[in-house]
């Protein structure tokens, strides 16, 4: 037997719950399918288990320079609509506890099973139908008496059709709880374009990293200036970086991630405050100490492991032991070179297993701003992770979640 009802939403993670929520409380009958057995799971495991679900500097200024997209002033109406603040209003109303822990980032006190609570309670709130561990086999374009738009068969739920479907089903990072391309494909079956997607705010790898001997430096953490790009596509980031036995990570390294092209180089700033060049070349003249101790003395915030592990690169080993006073202004700049425009060339990424988000998507300019709707299928609307739409690290991506979701749930009401 054949059920209609709405709005149905494929995906019950962040924005596929507020998009139900939203809509149910404003009156339609929805019906939230996954595939998963548990809904929210990348909420639980976000933030360390605490979710970092927003950021305050989304407060409903222009939030497009914390996104990437083709397009990223997409943004800007769903997130001035419906802001970090807002998204705090409900918790305080819950009476989940947060707190802030860095530029801005709001973390659960206690779990992050809070937040799944809380939108399941609103779910609840606005008499959402469930379907977990159920998938959809298939989805057909109808045009029936009833003003139904769409026939999706399930695997477990039977044959159903509503007026307005609402894609919620997220990027291909963390297969393992689910992640699944299935959104890409059903725009792609809808005639939409798919921006080519690529792991995001994820570790970068370099060849050859155990053998130059960095990987040694695993557990080491510093705070640089990353960036990569030329021109005015330049793109820096101020935090910190960590060594691991694979190559860089780190929140400098995720965030400059979701900004690199393969076959591209990136740059550390180690030092960004001192003019090192000068330092070492002024610095030299009549001093008696050995060029390594005259580095630690210069840099004493740079760990020792990583400027003897500079120092004992080709280029600079024989130097190491000098007087300082000895070397050559030459290699001298050579060296500051190396602290303050260190450029390497990542071969890859750790791929979508350790990815947090999938940049690309689809295509931001076949959808409104406004509603997430789709310019070229009534009816139909994307939301969260599958648009292509990548936010920083720090609650941005979150928040991108709750305001798509939000402005889908109210233009499928606004279609009673
Ligand atoms: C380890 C990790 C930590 C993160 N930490 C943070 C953080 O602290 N702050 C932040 O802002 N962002 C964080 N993110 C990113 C954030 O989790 C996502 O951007 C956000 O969850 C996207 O929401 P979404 O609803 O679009 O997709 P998801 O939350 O991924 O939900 C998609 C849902 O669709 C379901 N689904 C997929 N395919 C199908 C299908 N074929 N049929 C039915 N259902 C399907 C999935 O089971 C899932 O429930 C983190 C991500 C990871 C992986």
């Amino acid at each position: 037997m054949k059920q209609s009802i709405h709005t149905i939403i494929i995906g019950a993670g962040a924005a596929g719950m507020m998009a139900a929520a939203v809509a149910g409380q404003r009156g339609a009958k929805v019906l939230l399918i996954d595939h998963a057995a548990k809904i929210g799971e990348k909420i639980r495991i976000s933030g360390g288990g605490r979710c970092n679900f927003t950021n305050m500097a989304l407060d409903g200024s222009d939030a497009s320079p914390f996104f990437v997209s083709q397009n990223p002033r997409f943004v800007r109406p769903a997130m001035s609509a419906y802001t970090a603040q807002d998204f705090m209003h409900i918790l305080r109303a819950h009476r989940v506890r947060y707190h802030e822990k860095h530029k801005g980032q709001l973390f659960c006190d206690d779990s992050a099973q809070n937040i799944i609570d809380v939108l399941r309670v609103e779910c609840d709130k606005g008499h959402v139908q469930w379907r977990t561990s159920c998938s959809v086999t298939g989805v057909r374009m109808i045009n029936d008496s009833l003003g139904m738009r769409f026939e999706l068969d399930t695997s477990t739920a039977g044959t159903w059709r509503c007026a307005n479907l609402i894609i919620a089903t997220g990027g291909l990072s963390i297969p393992a709880i689910g992640a699944s391309g299935f959104g890409y494909a059903l725009a792609e079956q809808f005639k939409h374009t798919i921006v080519p997607t690529a792991p995001a705010l994820v570790p970068l790898t370099f060849a050859e990293w155990s053998k130059n001997g960095w990987a040694e430096l695993a557990g080491l953490s510093l705070p640089v200036r990353i960036s990569t790009g030329e021109g005015k596509k330049i793109m820096s980031f101020d935090e910190d970086i960590l060594f691991s036995h694979k190559g860089l990570t780190g929140p400098a390294v995720l965030q400059i991630s979701s900004y690199w092209q393969a076959n591209t180089s990136i740059a550390l700033n180690i030092q960004s405050d001192a003019h090192l060049e000068q330092l070492l070349c002024d610095g030299k003249l009549g001093a008696k100490i050995q060029l390594d101790t005259a580095l630690s003395q210069l840099l004493p915030n740079v760990p020792k492991r990583l400027l003897n592990h500079i120092l004992t690169r080709p280029e600079f080993e024989k130097y190491a032991k000098h007087k300082w006073a000895d070397v050559s202004d030459k290699v001298l700049r050579q060296l500051a070179q190396h602290f303050n425009h260190w450029t390497l060339m990542p071969s890859g990424t750790e791929g979508y297993k350790k990815a947090e988000v999938t940049r690309g998507g689809v295509s931001v300019k076949e959808l409104h701003n406004g509603t997430m709707a789709s310019k070229l299928c009534d009816g139909l609307y994307f939301v969260g992770e599958v648009v292509d739409v990548t936010g920083w690290l720090g609650g941005y991506n979150f928040q991108w979640a709750w305001s798509s979701g939000v402005a889908a749930g109210r233009a499928v009401s606004e279609r009673l």
